[in-house]
Protein backbone atom coordinates (compact mmCIF):
# COMPACT_ATOMS: atom_id res chain seq x y z
CA UNK A 1 0.00 0.00 0.00
CA UNK A 2 0.91 3.53 -0.69
CA UNK A 3 2.68 4.90 2.71
CA UNK A 4 0.60 6.70 5.27
CA UNK A 5 1.64 10.13 7.14
CA UNK A 6 0.05 10.70 10.68
CA UNK A 7 -2.64 13.37 9.14
CA UNK A 8 -4.02 10.71 6.80
CA UNK A 9 -4.36 7.63 9.78
CA UNK A 10 -5.71 10.37 12.18
CA UNK A 11 -8.06 11.54 9.33
CA UNK A 12 -9.44 7.71 8.23
CA UNK A 13 -10.68 6.01 11.03
CA UNK A 14 -14.83 5.44 10.75
CA UNK A 15 -15.42 4.36 13.70
CA UNK A 16 -14.76 6.79 16.08
CA UNK A 17 -14.99 10.38 16.92
CA UNK A 18 -13.04 13.29 15.58
CA UNK A 19 -11.51 13.64 19.61
CA UNK A 20 -10.91 9.91 20.08
CA UNK A 21 -9.10 10.18 16.54
CA UNK A 22 -7.09 13.37 17.47
CA UNK A 23 -6.16 11.23 21.00
CA UNK A 24 -5.13 7.64 19.29
CA UNK A 25 -1.36 6.49 20.11
CA UNK A 26 0.25 6.58 16.69
CA UNK A 27 3.15 4.04 15.26
CA UNK A 28 6.40 5.23 15.57
CA UNK A 29 7.76 3.37 13.07
CA UNK A 30 6.21 4.81 9.84
CA UNK A 31 9.01 5.44 8.33
CA UNK A 32 10.31 2.02 8.77
CA UNK A 33 7.12 0.29 7.93
CA UNK A 34 7.48 -2.40 4.80
CA UNK A 35 4.84 -0.44 2.86
CA UNK A 36 5.18 -2.58 -0.21
CA UNK A 37 4.29 -5.30 1.67
CA UNK A 38 1.22 -4.28 3.76
CA UNK A 39 -1.96 -4.82 2.94
CA UNK A 40 -3.19 -2.84 5.91
CA UNK A 41 -1.13 -0.80 8.68
CA UNK A 42 -2.04 -2.45 11.96
CA UNK A 43 -0.53 -1.61 15.64
CA UNK A 44 -1.07 -2.06 19.09
CA UNK A 45 -2.23 0.82 21.99
CA UNK A 46 1.20 0.57 23.90
CA UNK A 47 -1.24 2.33 26.66
CA UNK A 48 -4.03 0.30 26.83
CA UNK A 49 -3.39 -2.97 25.71
CA UNK A 50 -7.14 -4.11 24.92
CA UNK A 51 -6.68 -1.85 21.60
CA UNK A 52 -5.74 -1.84 18.26
CA UNK A 53 -5.95 -0.20 15.04
CA UNK A 54 -5.32 -1.12 11.46
CA UNK A 55 -5.68 1.78 8.09
CA UNK A 56 -6.41 0.09 5.05
CA UNK A 57 -7.39 1.21 1.59
CA UNK A 58 -11.24 1.88 0.35
CA UNK A 59 -11.53 2.89 -3.22
CA UNK A 60 -8.36 4.46 -3.29
CA UNK A 61 -8.97 6.27 0.41
CA UNK A 62 -7.50 5.12 3.77
CA UNK A 63 -9.66 3.89 5.96
CA UNK A 64 -9.02 3.19 9.62
CA UNK A 65 -10.53 0.83 12.30
CA UNK A 66 -10.19 1.04 16.25
CA UNK A 67 -10.41 -2.33 17.75
CA UNK A 68 -11.16 -3.54 20.50
CA UNK A 69 -9.98 -7.38 22.83
CA UNK A 70 -13.18 -8.15 24.48
CA UNK A 71 -11.93 -9.72 27.35
CA UNK A 72 -13.39 -12.48 28.88
CA UNK A 73 -13.37 -13.99 32.51
CA UNK A 74 -9.97 -15.94 31.65
CA UNK A 75 -8.58 -13.22 29.08
CA UNK A 76 -8.77 -12.48 25.80
CA UNK A 77 -10.65 -15.08 23.62
CA UNK A 78 -8.69 -17.35 21.24
CA UNK A 79 -9.05 -19.00 18.05
CA UNK A 80 -6.39 -20.82 16.19
CA UNK A 81 -6.73 -19.30 12.60
CA UNK A 82 -7.11 -15.91 11.64
CA UNK A 83 -9.91 -15.03 9.56
CA UNK A 84 -8.34 -12.36 7.35
CA UNK A 85 -4.92 -14.20 6.43
CA UNK A 86 -5.59 -18.19 7.32
CA UNK A 87 -2.61 -18.73 9.72
CA UNK A 88 -2.98 -21.05 11.83
CA UNK A 89 -1.58 -20.52 15.40
CA UNK A 90 -2.98 -23.40 17.53
CA UNK A 91 -0.29 -21.39 20.84
CA UNK A 92 -2.54 -18.57 20.88
CA UNK A 93 -1.69 -15.45 18.74
CA UNK A 94 -5.26 -14.97 17.30
CA UNK A 95 -7.17 -13.05 19.07
CA UNK A 96 -11.07 -11.78 18.76
CA UNK A 97 -11.35 -7.91 18.22
CA UNK A 98 -14.40 -6.06 18.07
CA UNK A 99 -15.08 -3.04 15.86
CA UNK A 100 -17.34 -0.14 16.83
CA UNK A 101 -19.49 0.07 13.67
CA UNK A 102 -19.67 3.42 11.79
CA UNK A 103 -22.25 6.27 11.90
CA UNK A 104 -25.46 5.84 13.93
CA UNK A 105 -25.25 2.08 14.10
CA UNK A 106 -22.12 2.50 15.95
CA UNK A 107 -23.13 5.33 18.21
CA UNK A 108 -25.71 2.95 19.14
CA UNK A 109 -23.61 0.69 20.25
CA UNK A 110 -23.44 -2.04 17.51
CA UNK A 111 -20.19 -3.79 16.84
CA UNK A 112 -18.89 -6.50 14.82
CA UNK A 113 -16.09 -8.95 15.84
CA UNK A 114 -13.53 -10.44 13.86
CA UNK A 115 -10.61 -13.39 14.60
CA UNK A 116 -7.24 -11.86 13.85
CA UNK A 117 -3.56 -12.43 14.34
CA UNK A 118 -2.67 -10.27 17.80
CA UNK A 119 0.06 -8.92 16.36
CA UNK A 120 -1.83 -7.52 12.95
CA UNK A 121 1.27 -8.67 11.02
CA UNK A 122 -0.98 -10.73 8.63
CA UNK A 123 0.54 -9.25 5.38
CA UNK A 124 3.70 -10.21 6.59
CA UNK A 125 2.58 -14.11 7.43
CA UNK A 126 0.95 -14.16 3.48
CA UNK A 127 4.30 -13.38 2.36
CA UNK A 128 6.07 -15.56 4.57
CA UNK A 129 8.23 -12.32 5.36
CA UNK A 130 7.36 -13.46 9.05
CA UNK A 131 6.87 -16.70 10.39
CA UNK A 132 4.99 -18.21 13.11
CA UNK A 133 7.10 -20.20 15.82
CA UNK A 134 3.92 -22.72 16.73
CA UNK A 135 1.70 -23.93 13.67
CA UNK A 136 1.99 -22.53 10.14
CA UNK A 137 0.17 -21.84 7.54
CA UNK A 138 -1.57 -24.89 5.40
CA UNK A 139 -0.39 -25.83 2.45
CA UNK A 140 -2.37 -23.33 -0.18
CA UNK A 141 -2.75 -24.13 -3.88
CA UNK A 142 -3.12 -20.70 -4.53
CA UNK A 143 -0.51 -18.40 -5.43
CA UNK A 144 1.16 -15.70 -3.54
CA UNK A 145 -1.08 -13.28 -5.63
CA UNK A 146 -4.54 -14.92 -5.09
CA UNK A 147 -3.29 -15.37 -0.87
CA UNK A 148 -3.16 -11.62 -1.19
CA UNK A 149 -6.01 -11.37 -2.82
CA UNK A 150 -7.80 -13.25 -0.58
CA UNK A 151 -6.76 -11.65 2.45
CA UNK A 152 -7.36 -8.05 0.95
CA UNK A 153 -11.03 -9.50 0.21
CA UNK A 154 -11.19 -10.96 3.57
CA UNK A 155 -10.42 -7.45 5.11
CA UNK A 156 -12.89 -5.47 2.58
CA UNK A 157 -15.46 -7.60 3.44
CA UNK A 158 -15.57 -7.29 7.57
CA UNK A 159 -14.87 -3.05 6.42
CA UNK A 160 -18.14 -3.40 4.65
CA UNK A 161 -20.13 -5.22 7.43
CA UNK A 162 -18.96 -1.90 9.51
CA UNK A 163 -21.30 0.29 7.17
CA UNK A 164 -24.26 -1.48 7.20
ZN1 LIG B 1 -3.76 -12.85 10.19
Amino acid sequence: MKPLTEQDIRTSFINCSKGEAKRLPMPRDLDERPWDDLDFLGWRDPGAPDRSYLVTEREGRPVGVTFRFPSSQRGFLHRSMCSLCLTTRPGGGVSLMTARKAGAAGREGNSVGVYMCTDLACSLYVRGKKVVDSGARFEESLTLEEQIARTTGNLAAFVDKLYV
